[in-house]
């Protein structure tokens, strides 16, 4: 069996994340979570002001402050959990809120912001081995990925899914806000300028809607094997 590249793409809150973490756990890979890149550049420019009154993101000032971005992962072994880190400091969840996720779509669309990430990316990919999910990895990131996945499910389920994750989380958020920040990313994502969310040709659809974790996990191990042959 030789080490792979993995890659998983598809919409917001399709179970992307979560089936690449237990595929990661079971092949004994790396996990790599690029929204969580993105995600830690938004935080970085609402926190330092680059998101104008709060609403438009300043292109250029974003583009300047690039440089002072430093994004790592760290493992925690309390948790047996990657935490991503932005300048030092542990923002693992204070980036997945809805404030957060308004923004990101906007960021994630700058040119300058996906060349940075995609070179970090490609560098975390170097050994193979890994398991990486976004929407630009098997078209942009990984074109050589030995295993895509298309990640999907119904737009209802999606939507419930992430409703209930947040709200385990302790957020307060209304499920028509969830809906909404899911469309339009969806929206966003899919129809900006830089490697828009697209399956790759040679992607493998993967239904989850009626699959349980665990049969989806098997599904995609499955595959996984057949890749490392
Ligand atoms: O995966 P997650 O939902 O955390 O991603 C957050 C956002 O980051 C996406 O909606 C998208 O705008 C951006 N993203 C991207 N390319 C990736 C991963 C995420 O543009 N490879």
């Amino acid at each position: 069996m030789k080490d792979i590249i993995i890659a998983l793409d598809g919409h917001s809150a399709c179970g992307k994340s979560t089936l690449a973490k237990a595929m990661a756990k079971a092949l004994k890979y790396v996990y790599i979570d690029s929204g969580a890149m993105y995600r830690a550049v938004t935080f970085y420019a609402m926190e330092e002001g680059l998101i104008k009154e709060g609403k438009t993101v300043d292109r250029q000032l974003i583009i300047d402050h690039l440089s002072s971005i430093n994004i790592s992962f760290n493992y925690n072994s309390k948790t047996g959990k990657s935490e991503t880190f932005l300048n030092g400091k542990n923002v693992e969840e204070i980036i997945r809120t809805i404030e957060v996720s308004k923004f990101v779509s906007e960021i994630s669309k700058i040119k300058e912001v996906r060349e940075k990430l995609v070179e970090f990316q490609q560098r975390l990919g170097k050994n193979k081995a890994i398991v990486m999910d976004g929407r630009d990895i098997g078209t942009a990131v990984f074109p050589q990925a030995k295993l895509k996945l298309w990640i999907t499910a119904n737009d209802d389920i999606r939507v419930a899914r992430r409703y209930k994750e947040l709200l385990e989380k302790g957020y307060e958020v209304s499920l028509k806000d969830v809906q909404d920040n899911v469309e339009q990313r969806d929206f966003e994502d899919s129809h900006r300028k830089e490697s828009p969310l697209v399956k790759a040709e040679d992607a493998i659809v993967l239904d989850n809607s009626h699959l349980s974790k665990d049969e989806t996990l098997k599904r995609a191990i499955d595959l996984a094997i057949n890749a490392m042959k």
